[in-house]
């Protein structure tokens, strides 16, 4: 199958080879036909596989197709995602596509002044790409009318959910034109996402790419048992012996990765923190730097991490297993993007095995042990109970019998707890 099969008009096709896309991604070839015959789709996929293309390739023939070419640029297209740099990517993407269409998107997001935004607003655009807070805020302020949409994307819906934004798409569907196609795209498919997409979807068509096959089977997986104490150690020691140009590492918390950069400082490896305490210019810079090969690491919260797509990226190193296994699933994503395959590798000290199991029993895999490193914790003597966790303190388990102990855990800890982000 080629995307010309796929009827794409000829100036996004151009723009497809100049971007090195040979064939459509299994998401693209199942997505682009529904959604060129008009139809609501709910896509169960996550970053990695082509998602932006999915539903940016035929947002953007339709426009070029049915584009009239008179009077001021109005909003047709609205993607709402739920982070920063996610929607910085998304309109990286619309702009790569579009590029010998003459259709323009831009971009707004919380954290910085609106002056630019609202700029662009004003010039006209037919794509939005948003987070919810600020294009709620600029909604009521009367920048943005949604009055012509024809497209409306809500991109990584589970996550929305989970960092509650849910009120705040729920009052921007509330706002947009009856007539529409609603794409919904969610890398995990809980109760609450199903619910919600019945609501806002019409006659959908489901489009499913499992995670198991788009990432945890492509990505080469690996566990370190190690002492709490000792990650530090054994992290300065895998960046020192592996070989890979970008790593991408994995903090629980914010002050957890500024920790961490400062003390792989102090063993000279540059590296530097993304997440929601840092200015946007901050992250912005910092992910460039990364993406460019002038700094190896980057430490980053889930949170900031989320869509993180970096061609280069060969070794994501979880420093904190999360405590929600899907989370697991998106990390490890980063790396073994599209085609290609990485490596994830993770800590997991005493007080983490009981994540371990709920992200092996998630991607149906069991991820191999490195049974020999220099910091090797084998016999965690206790396992206390982890800050704002609901779970048992369990005392002095070997861990045959950890493993054999499946009850007594609260399966959905802080799943829907956590509190709403800044964007
Ligand atoms: P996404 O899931 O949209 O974040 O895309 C993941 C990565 O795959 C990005 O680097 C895209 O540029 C790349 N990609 C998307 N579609 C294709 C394709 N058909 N062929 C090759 N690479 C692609």
């Amino acid at each position: 199958m080629t995307f010309k099969e796929l009827g794409i008009a000829e100036p996004i096709l151009k723009a497809l080879t100049q971007e090195g896309y040979e064939n459509p991604t299994p998401i693209q070839e199942k997505s682009i036909p529904t959604l060129l015959k008009g139809k609501d789709l709910l896509g169960v996929a996550q970053t990695g596989t082509g998602k932006t293309a999915a539903f940016g390739i035929p947002i953007l023939h339709h426009l070029y197709t049915n584009n009239s070419g008179l009077g001021k640029r109005k909003i047709k297209a609205l993607v709402v995602t739920p982070t920063r740099e996610l929607a910085i990517q998304i309109g990286e993407s619309f702009t790569a596509y579009g590029k010998y269409t003459g259709i323009k998107n831009t971009v707004i997001f919380g954290g910085v002044k609106q002056g630019k935004q609202t700029d662009a607003l004003r010039k006209g655009v037919e794509i939005l790409v948003a987070t919810p807070g600020r294009l709620l805020d600029l909604m009521n302020q009367g920048f943005i009318s949604l009055k012509d949409l024809e497209y409306v994307v809500l991109d990584e819906a589970d996550q929305m959910l989970d960092m509650g934004f849910i009120h705040d798409v729920k009052k921007i569907i509330a706002k947009l034109p009856a007539k529409r196609q609603s794409l919904f795209f969610s890398a995990t498919m809980p109760k609450t996402i199903v619910e919600l997409s019945k609501k806002i979807l019409g006659d959908f068509e489901q489009v499913t790419i499992k995670p198991q096959q788009a990432t945890a089977e492509k990505v080469e997986q690996a566990v370190y048992f190690v002492a709490k104490n000792n990650k530090v150690k054994l992290l300065v020691h895998l960046i020192e012996t592996n070989d890979a140009k970008a790593v991408l590492v994995f903090s629980r918390t914010k002050h957890g990765a500024n920790k961490i950069v400062k003390q792989l400082a102090k063993a000279e490896i540059n590296a530097a923190a993304i997440h929601g305490n840092k200015s946007q210019t901050a992250r912005q810079n910092a992910l460039k730097d990364f993406k460019n090969g002038k700094l190896n690491v980057l430490v980053a919260t889930d949170i900031a991490a989320r869509g993180i797509d970096v061609d280069a990226l060969s070794l994501v190193i979880n420093y904190d297993l999360p405590n929600v296994p899907e989370t697991y699933v998106h990390r490890i994503g980063r790396t073994g993007r599209a085609d290609a395959s990485g490596v994830a590798l993770s800590f997991c000290d005493g007080e983490e095995r009981a994540y371990l199991k709920d992200i092996q029993k998630l991607i149906k895999q069991t991820v191999p042990v490195i049974e020999e490193h220099p910091f090797v914790d084998d016999e965690p003597q206790e396992v206390k109970k982890p800050k704002n966790n609901n779970r048992p303190q369990r005392k002095g388990q070997s861990s045959s019998s950890r493993n054999k102990n499946r009850n007594n855990r609260n399966r959905n800890r802080n799943r829907n707890s956590s509190s709403k982000p800044k964007e």
